[in-house]
This record gives C-alpha cells, sequence and structure tokens, in this order.
C-alpha cells in the first residue's frame, strides 16, 4: 500500500513538473512573405520578401518568394544563373525540354545562365524558395511566355 502511494505521488508530481508543449500551431515560415507580386511576369498569387537587394560586393541579391497553389513565374532564363533554396511546401521546376521536377522544403536547385525555366508551387500545395540571383553583373532575369494552364497542367506528378 505504501509503495503505491509513493507510485500515485511521484506520477502527480511528474505529471506536474511535465506539462504538454505547444498547443498552439507554430508558425514555420522562415521569413515573412513580404509583398505581394502584381506585374506580369507570374501567374496566381506570389509574395516576395526581398531579403538582400542587388549588391556589387557579393554579386548577388537574395528574394524569399512565395507561390500559392496554382502559381508560378512566366517562363524565364538568368544570364548570371540562379540557385533555389526551398524552404517551405511543395512544387514544381521545368527546365526547356525536360520532364517538370518535383521540388520540395530541403531541395536545392541550380538554373545555369541563359537555361529557360519555371518555378511555382504545385496545383494543390504552396511552395516558397530563396532566390538567389547569381552573377547579376551579367544580366538578372529575362522574362518569356506565361506558362499557360495547358503547360501547367500537363505537368502531373
Ligand atoms: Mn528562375
Amino acid at each position: 500500500m505504501k509503495n503505491i502511494m509513493i507510485a500515485l505521488i511521484g506520477m502527480v508530481f511528474f505529471t506536474a513538473c511535465h506539462p504538454k508543449i505547444a498547443t498552439k500551431p507554430v508558425k514555420t515560415a522562415l521569413f515573412s512573405e513580404g509583398n505581394q507580386v502584381r506585374n506580369g511576369n507570374f501567374t496566381g498569387e506570389v509574395w516576395l520578401n526581398m531579403l538582400m537587394p542587388a549588391d556589387t560586393t557579393y554579386n548577388s541579391h537574395i528574394g524569399s518568394v512565395s507561390f500559392k497553389p496554382g502559381a508560378r513565374t512566366n517562363w524565364h532564363y538568368h544570364p548570371g544563373g540562379q540557385i533555389l533554396l526551398v524552404t517551405e511546401g511543395k512544387g514544381w521546376y521545368q527546365e526547356q525540354g525536360k520532364k517538370v521536377q518535383v521540388i520540395q522544403k530541403g531541395d536545392i536547385i541550380k538554373c545555369l545562365p541563359n537555361v529557360h525555366h519555371w518555378h511555382g508551387a504545385s496545383a494543390t500545395d504552396r511552395m516558397t524558395h530563396l532566390a538567389i540571383g547569381t552573377n547579376i553583373n551579367k544580366g538578372t532575369v529575362v522574362w518569356l511566355s506565361k506558362v499557360t494552364d495547358e503547360e501547367y497542367q500537363y505537368v502531373g506528378e
């Protein structure tokens, strides 16, 4: 009986000292979404937080770009190249003449200079990536045609 009482007291004490943690939803986004992009270079809802504007010391710029489901860039290329670091969600990336790649949190994508491509969210998931423009003295981006709904729907998985 004494042993049971000790066990019970021990349980109460243990429980009291170990409350459950984190019942609130955790905000996981690495950076805030910034401002909504409202120009003709994208389809759907896209947000941009320019973390480091064009910098001549580092010869690069860095932005966090957030795509809501279905949102994507137009076709484009970077004369100086670009590196994408996916920080949230799941999306699609395609280089001209190649199959679409599924990209997700933790992936690193190297967009070689002058290779035509597009990137964005998948049809059902949002996706955020850091976009690092490299060698920006050679030019940052040249925009091409829209990724049509037909091209985007063709993606599948
Ligand atoms: Mn790009």
